[in-house]
């Protein structure tokens, strides 16, 4: 840290034009060399973190099979990275650490940096530790060999080396790749999203085959889309069973009151996508939708939706979210949407994961109860790490929900929920927010500040 602050506060000068510009460069190739010995240090840190973990999770008794759990999400929480990402750090450790000295070394030098480094362990990844460790040795001593190749060449170099030293792995390699089939949603700008399917090339080449011939098809009987446009509407279609594209799901908006209804700018939220326009959410609501869900009759057909308005309130300033507690020891409906809406992804810090879990922050065993601000969305993975011994959470008071994270070496990180749509995004002081009594309670909780919106489209009528 102190490393780290003394080396923001030198600034660039510029004085001397000619003398300083080769100057920068050398210390910007002496800085890349420093980034790619750092990373080699985190690596042999977090192979001795997770050794030290095993052993105090063996002397605690923990199963052989659970052992090191949590190890990377508390890499993950050190390095400001999702716990997804904590786990194949620590995976590119181990096998830098273990199986690939040779590498390691070169990181440690500057001749890889920690990406480079990354692509041979990922192009190894299906070898035999000692059939790894042979490309290893096979690839690295040649220093000088990744001085000026691409990325595409060190991918090479290492799948060149790889096979040749066990041919059948490409096999098994391939039927391994298979089982990591899956399709994924991701932002693109101006509220498009790429959706994007990882397959085995037959079925990949099948589905594009398909689609492209029945956008052909429509082509040619006049249709005046582009064949792109009719190949993505075609996915939709096919995939949902509906032109309009959404059956039967709902897909929840939040947003103000006056971005709905004042044609205010303040941006609205979709969760499972992120922040959204003002007038593209207001546009989506009042082209296809029926704000009053009465769709009976209606002469948009398959494209009618049921809006439904869900009032949020949330305290003026601080924009907490505020509803009502239960009793229940599980989560009942209101307060499980209340939640998403208030938390949109996992709160775990860096976790952006969609949440599967709604989590008592204080467990129900130990007297934690099931409220607002004893509760937390998680992922499944979160869920699970939260779990594991020496693992704790609880709520910390604040002007908006927020919760801290201990973990077993007794770092402690705060989550604080993301602001909502039409709330500053820092915090003010907390006693600004304070309720003075239970009077002026009612006015902290300023009416349909946000608008939780809900739609659902009909099915076509018969
Ligand atoms: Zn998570």
């Amino acid at each position: 840290m102190d490393a780290a602050r003394s080396l923001a506060a030198v600034r660039p000068s510029g004085n001397v034009p000619e003398l300083d510009g080769a100057r920068l460069i050398a210390e910007i190739r002496s800085l890349e060399d420093h980034k790619s010995a750092l990373a080699a240090r985190q690596a042999r840190l977090s192979v001795a973190f997770d050794l030290i973990q095993r052993r105090e999770q063996r002397d605690r008794g923990i199963p052989a099979g659970e052992l090191g759990s949590g190890a990377g999400a508390q890499i993950a929480l050190a390095r400001r990275e999702s716990p997804a990402r904590g786990g194949r750090l620590l995976g590119l450790a181990k096998a830098l650490v273990t199986e690939m000295p040779h590498t390691l070394a070169a990181l440690e030098t500057g001749q890889l940096n920690e990406w480079r480094a990354t692509l041979l362990v990922k192009e190894t990844a299906c070898l035999s530790a000692e059939d790894r460790a042979a490309v290893d040795a096979e690839l690295a001593p040649d220093t000088g060999t990744f001085d000026g190749a691409g990325d595409r060449g060190i991918i090479a170099a290492a799948r060149t080396a790889a096979y040749r030293r066990d041919p059948r792995s490409v096999t098994q390699r391939a039927s391994h790749a298979s089982t990591e089939r899956h399709v994924s949603l991701r932002p693109a700008p101006d509220t498009m999203c790429y959706l994007t399917a990882l397959l085995p090339v037959a079925a990949g080449v099948a589905v594009y085959a398909g689609l492209t011939r029945h956008a052909d098809t429509l082509r040619a009987a006049g249709d005046p889309r582009t064949r792109g446009q009719l190949v993505a509407d075609t996915l939709v279609e096919r995939t949902t069973g509906t032109a309009g594209g959404i059956s039967g799901i709902e897909i929840q908006l939040v947003m103000t009151d006056r971005t709905l209804f004042q044609a205010d700018s303040e941006p609205a939220r979709l969760p499972g996508y992120g922040i959204v326009p003002a007038g593209w959410a207001r546009d989506l609501l009042t082209t296809t939708g029926d704000t009053t869900g009465n769709t009976a009759g209606d002469a948009a057909g398959d494209r009618a939706m049921n809006v439904w308005l869900r009032r949020l309130y949330t305290a003026p300033g601080t924009g907490e979210l505020t509803a009502v507690d239960s009793r229940a020891r599980l989560f009942p409906a209101g307060l499980r949407r209340f939640l998403t809406a208030r938390d949109d992804t996992c709160r775990t810090p860096y976790c952006d994961a969609p949440i599967r879990h709604f989590d008592h922050i204080i467990p129900w065993h130990r007297g934690g109860t099931t409220t607002q601000d004893n509760g937390a969305g998680l992922c499944e993975a979160c869920n699970h790490t939260k779990e594991t011994p020496g693992w704790s959470s609880r709520p910390r008071p604040g002007p908006r929900h927020t919760l801290d994270v201990t973990t077993p070496t007794g770092h402690t990180y705060q989550a604080t929920a993301p602001p909502l749509p039409g709330t500053p995004a820092r915090q003010p002081e907390p006693d600004l927010a304070a309720a003075k009594s239970p009077d002026h309670r009612r006015q902290r909780h300023r009416r349909a500040n946000d608008l939780h919106r809900t739609r659902r489209q009909n099915q076509p009528a018969a």
